[in-house]
């Protein structure tokens, strides 16, 4: 695969076209992420964290710059090729966990799989393995509505691994959860690193991006700098 970074921002901007005046939500950041590595965005809110995310993970593509994974351009893709490669390559977590209240656990993580090419008779077991991964076989049967913050975002990040990305996105995925299931969230993103998965994390929790391997800060749409955490004991 050669040395390319799996992912890369290139001078990317994105603008939202409004009425009045349009809003720049970012103005040429460019950013590198290794294959392996774990990089939290940090910034105030409304700086541009979650757009460039998205961006990152082709759910939206920028008004100017280029997308780059594995060295390929993917800002242009159509929609349903864009969907294929999201659903392959990228799992999602966000603040909320975005489960699907009227489904139940298993229900939800199968749904990440309706996308994919594995054959349905398939799901219900890939889905409970992604379960027990986290162990969480016990809630199977039960209502996003009965789960703690804590076992909901494992929920979420059960259905995130489902189909094995090999990149993880998340949006503030600790900012609705105590610090102790926010601590659990964070080693289990941890884990992931270790095992090879590629994590880019926003957060505006400083002892949580002090784990990360690079800081990278947004202000206003613009890149304002990067910080490499201290050798700090965890
Ligand atoms: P952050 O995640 O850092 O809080 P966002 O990326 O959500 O910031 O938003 C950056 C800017 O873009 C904000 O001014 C926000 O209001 C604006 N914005 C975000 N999404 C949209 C949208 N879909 N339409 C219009 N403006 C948007
Ligand atoms: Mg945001």
């Amino acid at each position: 695969m050669g040395a390319s970074p799996l992912l890369e921002a290139i001078d990317v901007s994105k603008i939202y076209p409004r009425p009045r005046n349009d809003v720049i939500a970012l103005d040429g950041v460019s950013l590198c992420v290794e294959r392996g590595s774990f990089l939290a965005i940090m910034g105030p809110s409304g700086s541009g964290k979650s757009t460039l995310l998205n961006l990152l993970g082709c759910l939206d593509t920028p008004t100017s710059g280029r997308i780059l994974l594995d060295g390929e351009d993917v800002a242009g893709l159509d929609d349903r090729i864009a969907s294929r490669l999201r659903n392959r390559r990228i799992g999602f977590l966000f603040q909320s966990f975005n489960l699907i209240p009227q489904m139940n656990v298993v229900e939800n993580i199968e749904a990440a799989l309706l996308y994919s090419n594995r054959p349905q008779r398939e799901w219900r077991a890939r889905a409970l393995a992604s379960l027990e991964r986290l162990e969480l076989l016990e809630r199977a049967s039960h209502r996003p509505a009965e789960l703690s913050g804590g076992e909901a975002q494992r929920v979420a990040l059960a259905r995130a691994l489902v189909n094995e990305p090999d990149i993880l996105l998340a949006d503030e995925p600790t900012g609705n959860l105590d610090s102790r299931a926010g601590g659990n969230v964070l080693d289990l993103l941890l884990e992931l690193r270790d095992q090879g998965r590629t994590i880019v994390l926003i957060t505006h929790d400083d002892t949580v991006a002090h784990r990360a391997e690079r800081i990278m800060e947004l202000n206003d749409g613009k890149w304002v700098g990067t910080r490499i955490p201290g050798s700090v004991a965890s």
